[in-house]
C-alpha cells in the first residue's frame, strides 16, 4: 500500500481522480504528482505566510515554496496589494509599460554583469532565449551543460536533466530528435579537466557553457570552489559564451543571486532569472553583455517575443518583491536554513540513517547517502527509499517536502520560529520512519 492513503487526503484524492480523467497524470508539470514518493499529492487551497493549507482543510509548514518564488512567503501584504492595484488598472496592455523599465532597472543595479536585460514568462524562455542568442551571437552550434542540471523544458537542454527528468528516473526526453541532442554537450559537474578536454576537440564550434550557477535541481550541489573560474576562462580561452542560469538561485542566494554571493571577479556573458523575480507570476529575464544583448530583435536578428513578456500583474508582483529583499529577509533565510539542515542532520544522525546535508548559501537538500555529493552520479546514488519514508513522515506530521530526493528545500522570510519548531518537532519521528 502507499505510505500515505486517499483516507488521509479525501479531497485531494478525489480532485485528483477527476484531474487525470482530464490532464495527463492529473497534474500540470509532473514532480507535483508524487510519483517517486507514493501516495496522493496534496492539492492546495490557499497559502499564508510559511504554510499551505490544502482541500482538506490540513495546514502544511511550506519547505517548497512554490520551488523557489515564495521568497516572501503566501500572501504577503504588500505583493497582494501590488498585484490588486495593477489588476484593477488592467491586466494586459501588448504595449510598453512603466513596472517593466522599473524591473529592469531593478535586476541590472543588484547584478552587476547584467547590462541589458530582457523580461519572459518563464525559466524555459529565459534558457531556450539565451542559448539561441549565444548562438546567433557566436555563429557556432553546441552547446554544452552538466549532467544533472535543469534548465527547463529546452529540446537541447532536457539531454541529462535534473528535477523532474532525475526523479522519474528518465535519461533524457522521447520528443527530442537525435541531430537535436547531438548538439547537446553533456558533461558531468565539478570536472575541470573533462570541459577542457570538450573544448581541446571541439571548442571552435561550441556557442556556450550554460551551468546552474549552483545546482539546485539534482539536489544542491554547489560548484567546487574555482570551477566557475574556470568555466569563465576556458569558454573565453575559445570564444564561447559563458551563461550562467540563476533562475533558482536569483536574488535568494543572496540580493545578486549566487553571482553576489559567491563574490567572483569574473562575470558570465548572459543570466537567466525567473521565480523570486516574479514574485509568484509567471515573469522571467535574461540578460548580460550590452554588445550581445544588441543583437536580439528588433535592434538585432536573433528574435525573440512574447504576448504576455512583461505582463503589468507579473511586474508589480516582481517589483515589490525584490523591494522587499533586503539585508533583514537574506539573514532571515540563512537563520532559518542553518536551524532546520542542522536539526534534520542530528535527527538523521541518531536514527543511524547515512545522509549528506548540502547548502549553496540557504538553499539546501538531504541526500540519502554518506559523502560529498560532486556531480549527478553521487546525486543519484542516494537510498531514494528512505527519502519516500522520510518524506511521508514529515507530511503526515504537517511539514511539506518536495516530494523527491532531488530538490531544494526552499525556506521564506515568514518562516517564523513557530513554524521552524514544528519543522524541529517532525524530524525526529521521520529520521525514525527513515531508518526503516
Ligand atoms: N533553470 C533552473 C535552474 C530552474 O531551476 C528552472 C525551474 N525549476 C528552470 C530553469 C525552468 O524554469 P520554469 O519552470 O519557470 O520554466
Amino acid at each position: 500500500t502507499a505510505p500515505s492513503t486517499a483516507e488521509r487526503a479525501p479531497a485531494s484524492a478525489a480532485l485528483l481522480a477527476r484531474a487525470r480523467a482530464v490532464t495527463p497524470g492529473g497534474v500540470n508539470s509532473p514532480v507535483r504528482a508524487f510519483r517517486s514518493v507514493g501516495g496522493t499529492p496534496r492539492f492546495m487551497a490557499s497559502g499564508r505566510g510559511p504554510t499551505l493549507t490544502d482541500v482538506d482543510g490540513r495546514e502544511y509548514v511550506d519547505l517548497v515554496g512554490s520551488w523557489g518564488p515564495m521568497i516572501l512567503g503566501h500572501a504577503h501584504p504588500e505583493v497582494i496589494a501590488a498585484v490588486h492595484d495593477a489588476a484593477a488598472r488592467g491586466t494586459s496592455f501588448g504595449t510598453p509599460s512603466e513596472n517593466e523599465v522599473l524591473l529592469a532597472e531593478e535586476i541590472v543595479e543588484r547584478v552587476a554583469p547584467v547590462e541589458r536585460v530582457r523580461l519572459v514568462s518563464s525559466g524555459t524562455e529565459a534558457t531556450m532565449s539565451a542559448i539561441r542568442l549565444a548562438r546567433g551571437f557566436t555563429g557556432r552550434p553546441l552547446v554544452v551543460k552538466f549532467a544533472g542540471h535543469y534548465h527547463g523544458h529546452v529540446d537541447s537542454l532536457l539531454v541529462a536533466a535534473g528535477s523532474g527528468v532525475a526523479t522519474l528516473a528518465l535519461p533524457d526526453s522521447a520528443g527530442v530528435p537525435a541531430e537535436m541532442a547531438a548538439e547537446t554537450v553533456v558533461l558531468p559537474y565539478n570536472d575541470v579537466a573533462a570541459l577542457e578536454a570538450v573544448f581541446a576537440a571541439r571548442g571552435e564550434q561550441v556557442a556556450c557553457v550554460i551551468t546552474e550557477a549552483a545546482a539546485g535541481n539534482m539536489g544542491v550541489v554547489p560548484p567546487d570552489p574555482g570551477f566557475t573560474e574556470a568555466l569563465r576562462r576556458v569558454t573565453a580561452e575559445h570564444g564561447a559564451l559563458l551563461v550562467s542560469d540563476e533562475v533558482m538561485t536569483g536574488f535568494r542566494c543572496s540580493r545578486a543571486g549566487w553571482w553576489g554571493h559567491e563574490d567572483l571577479d569574473v562575470a558570465p556573458d548572459l543570466l537567466t532569472f525567473g521565480k523570486v523575480m516574479g514574485g509568484g507570476f509567471p515573469a522571467a529575464a535574461f540578460g548580460g553583455r550590452a554588445d550581445v544583448m544588441a543583437l536580439l530583435a528588433p535592434d538585432g536578428p536573433v528574435y525573440q517575443a512574447g504576448t504576455l513578456s512583461g505582463n503589468p500583474v507579473a511586474t508589480a508582483a516582481g517589483l515589490t518583491t525584490l523591494r522587499l529583499c533586503d539585508d533583514a529577509v537574506y539573514s532571515r533565510l540563512d537563520e532559518v536554513s542553518s536551524t532546520i539542515r542542522e536539526a534534520a542532520s542530528e535527527a538523521l544522525t541518531k536514527a543511524g540513517v547515512p545522509h549528506r546535508v548540502q547548502t549553496a548559501s540557504s538553499m539546501f537538500s538531504v541526500f540519502f547517502r554518506d559523502g560529498t555529493v560532486r556531480d549527478y552520479d553521487d546525486a543519484r546514488a542516494q537510498d531514494t527509499e528512505a527519502f519516500a519514508r522520510f518524506f511521508h513522515a514529515m507530511l503526515d506530521a504537517g511539514v511539506y517536502l518536495p516530494p523527491s530526493a532531488y530538490e531544494c528545500w526552499f525556506v521564506s522570510a515568514a518562516h517564523d520560529d513557530a513554524a521552524v519548531e514544528r519543522v524541529l518537532a517532525a524530524l525526529p519521528g521521520a529520521a525514525a520512519a527513515a531508518a526503516g
